[in-house]
């Protein structure tokens, strides 16, 4: 696993996964762009995600709605009101940050020194070591977790309350400094709407004023009766859609983490009133099994349940994910009630409601939303999967090998093909017709320069799953090649199709 957020950044610049955007022009804040291997990679995210939700449930369908939508629907959402965050500017550094972010980024600093104790614990007592037992009875542990409570229920208070005195006066409490310079020399804390606008065609003027959609749930909300009908679903029944979102964010940083363009994959499920909390267990396990499929082990992802609701929830929890810097939302669950469809069903005079054929009655439905974004999941495979490894090498010395163990299922390559040497067209003319088989099955690479060994080390750092080498045998005696495996490093024979049956079946094509 890579810990440390400059190694993930320079490994997907130089191998091609992601690239600051406009980099000739110094880069746009907070923007970046898929290279050819990260628009592989995003695409089997997707393409995993959307297999999961749409093509495993026969009760849920797809959406591709626009991301431009009439202005009324965030006037209904109520993004127009309240889709703010706490800003507040350093008056020395000039730099401008979110209140609730300093506070978090100091919870997770305690909850860093809780890690290198429960470390420390391990190391002293081995095979005998209760992590849970450690933590409840260990006095230092024990008042870190106090004062995360604490901090954590003030914040959450305030952030309810839109106490922006209330989030200053903690900033001060915690005598938390400009990351940057070190000041504490603060402004206070303000409101700061997330939505960027801009006009629709040539008129200016309050009633041409467009969003770029903060969320690509509300598409799905106002195209619930259209979907509902065309596709002959009945309640329960969800909708899933994959889309870019903008958000305004005050404080670029973490990479790919907190983007101001970015992608969401939202699922929006419709339900009785009152059956909420049954979908939203539901949800909240089978989300958790997709992760764990991955090969995330369980240890580096939780639950966070949300005390202080948003207006819209009555019961909400994050997939949080480990990164290296600290448990960090990936995806949430949230219970949005009948809030959303009632209220367009206001704004727009509509009836958005659901004619219930067994008790003869019309309501609103429930909703219950499983919502993560494209980009945070992609980073988490790169922290997850990015590691150095010490293997041995051709000679059977020891040697270091970075390496990216992503699930194949996401791989943006399946298989190399390559031909042991590049000088013997015998060889390569072999490789190329295997390769030019292959890529009719999953997504191939084919590479004849540098030495074989240097190769596999390519392949390795881009998380390719197998290898298949071409050497003089394979013309000469037995037909077969060599699949090589990159986490057992484990070679055998096999023929051209056994190679592709073994990749097609780990990789899920
Ligand atoms: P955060 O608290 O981190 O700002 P959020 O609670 O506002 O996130 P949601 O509105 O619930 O996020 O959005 C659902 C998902 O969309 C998040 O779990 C996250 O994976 C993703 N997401 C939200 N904002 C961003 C962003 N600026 N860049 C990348 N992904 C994002």
């Amino acid at each position: 696993m890579a810990e440390d957020l400059k190694t993930i950044i320079s490994h997907s610049k130089e191998y091609g996964f992601v690239y600051p955007s406009s980099e000739v022009y110094e880069g746009l804040s907070a923007v970046y762009d898929y290279g050819p291997l990260g628009a592989e990679l995003k695409n089997n995210i997707k393409s995993y995600w959307w297999k999961s939700m749409v093509r495993m449930h026969e009760n849920i369908v797809g959406l591709d709605a626009a991301i431009f939508m009439h202005p009324k629907i965030w006037k209904a959402s109520g993004h127009v009101d309240a889709f703010n965050d706490p800003m507040m500017d350093n008056k020395d550094s000039k730099k401008r940050y979110r209140a609730d972010v300093l506070i978090e980024d100091e919870i997770a600093k305690i909850e860093g020194k809780i890690d290198k104790e429960v470390r420390k614990g391990r190391k002293r007592f081995g095979d005998a070591f209760d992590e849970e037992q450690f933590k409840s009875t260990h006095p230092r542990v024990q008042r870190y977790t106090e004062t995360i409570a604490d901090i954590k229920s003030k914040l959450g208070a305030a952030m309810m309350a839109d106490d922006m005195t209330g989030l200053r006066q903690l900033v001060e409490d915690l005598d938390i400094a400009d990351p940057v310079s070190g000041s504490r020399n603060w402004t206070d804390v303000r409101q700061f709407n997330l939505m960027f606008s801009t006009q629709l065609g040539n008129i200016s003027g309050e009633n041409s004023e467009l969003y770029l959609r903060p969320e690509t749930a509300q598409g799905i909300f106002v195209n619930f009766l259209n979907v509902m009908k065309t596709s002959r679903q009945k309640i329960p029944f969800g909708i899933a859609q994959i889309g870019k979102a903008f958000r305004n964010e005050i404080v670029a940083r973490q990479f790919i983490f907190r983007m101001r363009e970015f992608e969401q994959m939202e699922m929006q499920y419709f339900i009785p009133p009152g059956s909420e909390m049954e979908w939203y267990e539901y949800w909240k396990e089978q989300r958790m099994k997709w992760h764990l499929a991955l090969g995330t082990p369980q240890e580096h992802l939780r639950f966070h349940k949300h005390e202080n609701l948003s207006h819209y929830a009555n019961a909400a929890a994050d997939i949080e994910y480990k990164f290296g810097f600290g448990f960090k939302e990936l995806e949430g669950i949230h219970s949005r009630t009948d809030f959303d469809l009632k209220n367009h069903q206001e704004f727009s005079g509509k009836k958005l409601q659901y004619f219930d054929p067994e008790t003869k009655e019309n309501y609103i439905p429930y909703v219950l939303e499983t919502s993560i974004g494209c980009d945070r999941m992609f980073l988490a495979m790169l922290s997850e999967s990015l590691q150095e490894e010490e293997v041995p090498d051709a000679s059977g010395k020891k040697s270091t090998r970075t390496v990216m163990k992503l699930h194949p299922v996401l791989a943006p390559v399946k298989a190399a093909i390559l031909p042991l040497v590049r000088n013997k067209p015998e060889l390569t003319e072999r490789a190329r017709k295997i390769f030019d088989d292959l890529k009719m099955h999953f997504q191939c690479q084919y590479d004849e320069k540098d030495a074989i060994g240097r190769r596999y080390r390519r392949q390795d750092a881009i998380g390719t799953p197998f290898c298949l080498t071409i050497d003089f045998e394979t013309i000469e005696d037995d037909q077969k090649i060599t699949i090589r495996d990159r986490d057992s490093l484990e070679q055998k024979r096999v023929t051209v199709e056994e190679a592709r049956d073994i990749i097609l079946k780990s990789t899920n094509e």
